[in-house]
């Protein structure tokens, strides 16, 4: 199997070099990814500049044979660019991760690891997105639990008849392997965020601003991929490219109709 490994925190990222350890079990392994850490770039793409890409190499040790290229771009790039120099021949699987940190809820859709993988869906190849979930900034990460739920859960995952232009997120709880109590499939946590932008004041007085804010999940998360790692569980989701809610769009096709008859009337 042909895998293309990319991710958003950067080529350098222990992430990003776990899940090649991990995937390198299931076939052979080559990474496109980003020169720098890229994280909620989202599905973003860059048009307006080259991109400069160099070989490198992960150094002695088990990683140092995986071909591998750095891009000055962010996970869309890494992955076009991989699969035109990487895998010329054609690709089997795109993985991007593991991120350092959640990609959970509404989150998703500013995720560049996340995008990585719908990057993959795009181009008609089976793709996953890898998340440890960890809340604490600069708590542990687990890898190796990120790592070992590659190794006993992607043989479902590759088996999975998966519809066209759709892919997995999968978020792994940071805990020792033996804390991990299972894996859920579930939708993707309502959860958006209030006090978006903190303005601050810059040494001469100016002000700037900030993006961050506070989380604000719905009331009711029971089922959500945010809800399963809460309890402890690892999260499989199945996302679509397809954004359209059929039934809304349904809805308003009837109603415009109505209204441009009135009109007509
Ligand atoms: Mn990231």
């Amino acid at each position: 199997m042909r895998i293309l490994i990319t991710n958003d925190d950067g080529i350098r990222a222990e992430g990003l070099q776990a899940l090649a350890l991990a995937a390198s079990h299931f076939g052979r392994v080559k990474v496109a990814a980003p020169d720098r850490e890229r994280s909620a770039c989202g599905h973003s793409m860059t048009m307006r500049e080259p991109l400069r890409v160099h070989a490198t190499n992960f150094g002695p040790g088990k990683l140092g044979e995986i071909e591998a290229y750095e891009v000055s771009g962010v996970p869309v790039d890494c992955v076009n660019v991989g699969l035109t120099i990487a895998w010329p021949e054609g690709c089997d699987l795109v993985l991007s991760g593991f991120n350092h940190g959640p990609n959970l809820g509404f989150d998703v859709t500013y995720s560049g690891t996340v995008a990585g993988a719908m990057e993959g869906a795009v181009n008609g190849i089976r793709s996953i997105a890898f998340s440890m979930a960890n809340f604490i900034p600069g708590s542990p990460l687990h890898f190796e639990t990120g790592m070992r739920w590659v190794e006993e859960n992607l043989a479902p995952l590759l088996e999975f008849p998966l519809p066209a232009r759709t892919f997995f997120n999968v978020n792994v709880p940071c805990v020792d392997w033996h804390d991990l109590r299972g894996t859920k499939v579930a939708p993707t946590a309502a959860r958006v965020y209030e006090d978006r932008v903190e303005m601050r004041h810059d040494p001469w007085g100016r002000p700037y601003y900030w993006q961050g804010g506070k989380v604000v999940n719905d009331a009711d998360q029971s089922g959500t991929d945010l809800d399963a790692i809460a309890e402890g569980f690892a999260s499989v989701s199945v996302l679509s490219l397809d954004w359209t809610d059929r039934a809304a769009n349904a809805e308003l096709e009837k109603r415009l109709s109505d209204a441009t008859a009135v009109h007509q009337s």
